[in-house]
């Protein structure tokens, strides 16, 4: 056993998101990697970043900038998407473990990190299932999950809540989101469905009262928990919005299909992924998306953060919007206050 094995062994259980190490006094990024275990088969990807000496002359690079989101603050899905260069785990876990930690000795490194069998080895098993299945008590957006921020939400219906979208694009960017969990509208029962609806037009009156329209969309591509994103553009840029959706989707491959009367139920099949729009003009429209595809998950939101609908091309990225959590409390006490004459959960 050597010094690495111990490094290695230590990054396998601590999978970090980065790992930093100036040791060789080599600057050198590797493609990125997930390190994975049969307890823990959903991780972050993990980035190694080597630096060379601090002043070397040949200016390699030895130091790095980064802006990191805490985990917690994460999505689920953000956490788990791949990256498009991914590759596969460095480390061969099992060999690690047996040499850095002989069986033997498990139990005197307690201490450090509890890796020892539960006496119970059904019980052990049984948590093991359970890690891999999506938990619901983890759920970002269920509201009596423990992860819910419950700083962010404005009001609570008997079906739905309104809330702060996290990293907004404009102050009054909302999410509807059901209570329960539910992976899409499609899903939905229909007292569910007919809230959402009153959440809706409570919020267009809402706007309206800033000379703003809303559009209102849904993305049912990796996501858990449905969530109906509420953003207000100007009035006067709701003429030019329909052509610029349609220019848009062209351009980005995503045939948008107007539905009429017909609901999305009849134009998606269930458990298939799509996307749903809203337009302030009452018009409808939704995308399928194919999977093997794939999809721009900021659609939408880019749309009228680039174009000249909200020109806010700094503003795509939800991450890049995160408010501290004071600002975030702040502002919802704010919207609290103001939306309350426009609030349905009172009524019903
Ligand atoms: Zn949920």
């Amino acid at each position: 056993m050597n010094a690495a094995d111990i490094v290695s062994w230590l990054a396998v259980q601590l999978k970090p998101r980065y790992h930093v190490s100036g040791l060789e006094g080599i600057y050198y990024e590797r493609k990125p990697y997930r390190i994975t275990t049969p307890d823990t088969p959903m991780q972050a990807v993990t980035r190694f970043i080597a630096l060379a000496r601090v002043g070397n002359p040949q200016k390699d690079k030895w130091i790095y900038a980064m802006n990191l989101t805490p985990i917690d603050k994460m999505k689920m899905n953000d956490i788990l998407q791949k990256t498009t260069d991914e590759t596969e785990c460095p480390y061969n876990v099992q060999e690690l473990s047996n040499t850095v930690i002989p069986q033997n000795q498990m139990k005197r490194h307690q201490y450090f990190y509890d890796m020892s069998t539960p006496v119970d080895e059904k019980e052990h098993k049984k948590v093991k299932r359970q890690k891999i299945e999506f938990d619901q008590n983890k759920c970002w957006f269920c509201l009596a999950s423990s992860n819910v921020e419950k700083h962010l939400i404005i009001t609570v219906g008997n079906e739905t809540y309104l809330a702060l979208a996290k990293g907004g694009i404009v102050e009054e960017h909302f999410l509807i989101c059901p209570v329960q969990h539910h992976q899409s509208s499609i899903s939905l029962a229909k007292d569910v469905l007919e809230e959402i609806e009153q959440f809706k037009e409570a919020i267009t009156k809402f706007y309206a009262r800033n000379n703003s329209v809303p559009v209102f969309f849904e993305r049912n591509y990796k996501t858990s928990h449905m969530q109906l994103q509420c953003i207000p553009i100007p009035s006067a840029a709701q003429r030019e919005l329909e052509d610029i959706f349609h220019d848009e989707a062209e351009s980005q491959g995503i045939k948008l299909i107007e539905l009429d009367s017909s609901p999305l139920d009849q134009i998606v099949e269930s458990k298939k992924p799509y996307f749903f729009l809203q337009l302030p003009n009452g018009k409808k429209f939704c995308a399928k998306i194919d999977g093997s595809k794939g999809f721009p998950i900021n659609f939408g939101r880019d749309v009228l953060a680039m174009g000249p609908i909200l020109n806010m091309s700094d503003r795509v990225e939800w991450k890049d919007c995160i408010l501290g959590k004071k600002d975030e409390e702040m502002l919802v006490k704010r919207i609290r206050t103001d939306f309350e004459p426009y609030d349905i959960s009172e009524s019903i």
